[in-house]
């Protein structure tokens, strides 16, 4: 993890002012109620109390920012992280832009709330949050990037022990296909490339859509903890999980396959709608997952 030492600086400021629960409680020395108690008794009661006072020293930062990159037209695209555990639990929101918007929204929330919630991170889980990999498509209202290539169409796939989900340049959506939707050749985006990187020493990582209303993980069945990981996020958030994948026409170039063949656990959550966050249900699945990291990784 790369957290620069201003975010130290940060932190301890934080960590210092940011809240009152760190302070000790003092007791009231005893004040003995009971009238039967010999003098003696009475007067030890009364010997003075040493009340140690807490050191200072340095906290580490359990939250801070992080830019992780530029997209195509140079939009800041960056995370946010919470925690300081050694488990690397990576939320990726909107990359597919503009027309699955609502993620993004869902992520800045979900940000909101472990900034006002950090004890839900357990101790050995470090959780980033990513609130949009596609700033160019957000902000163009558009799936694709700003170069028209589909984000999650964009992975090099061909390494893997399936056919059917390597990268092509023509790509398949609902409404037909999408002329170079791929890009040039895997990892052709700026955007996609910062996603690769980041993510590559991850345990696991999730992706937000809409609106199928459904968990997905893997098309290449091979990979058991990414199916572990879809099966607890069904679980606790009350998405069905798709285990035989999408049906609707051929996905390739996904970024959730390429992450199973490097070993990282990798789902992607479909909202029900275009609109709404559904935040709870999402937290639900992000606590179980952070709760059960060591168990999703060793499924075998
Ligand atoms: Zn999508």
């Amino acid at each position: 993890m790369r957290k620069p030492f201003w975010w130290l600086v940060i932190g301890v400021v934080w960590a210092v002012g940011g809240c009152g629960d760190g302070a000790p409680s003092v007791s009231t020395p005893g004040v003995n109620s009971t009238p039967i108690l010999p003098p003696v008794a009475a007067a030890t009661d009364a010997a003075p109390t040493f009340v140690s006072t807490p050191t200072q020293t340095a906290v580490p930062p359990r939250r801070g920012e992080e830019l992780l990159g530029e997209s195509w037209e140079g939009r800041p695209i960056t995370t946010h992280w919470f925690g300081n555990g050694h488990r690397k639990v990576v939320l990726v929101g909107n990359i597919h832009g503009g027309t699955e918007q609502n993620t993004h929204r869902l992520a800045l929330e979900m940000i909101t709330h472990f900034e006002e919630h950090l004890e839900e991170v357990p101790s050995d889980v470090t959780l980033w949050i990513i609130p949009t990999a596609n700033p160019d498509g957000l902000a163009h209202g558009t799936r694709s990037n700003a170069r028209g290539v589909d984000l999650n169409r964009n992975a090099y796939n061909d390494a893997d022990s399936c056919a059917e989900n390597d990268w092509v340049s023509d790509t398949h959506i609902t409404e037909g296909i999408i002329e170079g939707g791929g890009g040039e050749r895997p990892f052709s985006e700026v955007e996609t490339q910062l996603l690769r990187d980041f993510l590559d020493d991850a345990q696991v990582a999730i992706f937000y859509h809409s609106m199928a209303g459904m968990i997905f993980v893997t098309s290449c069945a091979d990979h058991p903890p990414s199916a572990e990981l879809g099966r607890r996020l069904s679980e606790a958030s009350g998405y069905a999980f798709a285990k035989e994948g999408w049906g609707s026409y051929p996905v390739t170039g996904a970024m959730v396959d390429y992450l199973a063949y490097r070993g990282v656990a990798a789902a992607e959550v479909e909202l029900t709608n275009k609109v709404d966050t559904e935040l709870d249900r999402n937290l639900d699945g992000v606590r179980a997952v952070m709760e059960s990291v060591d168990e999703i990784v060793s499924s075998l």
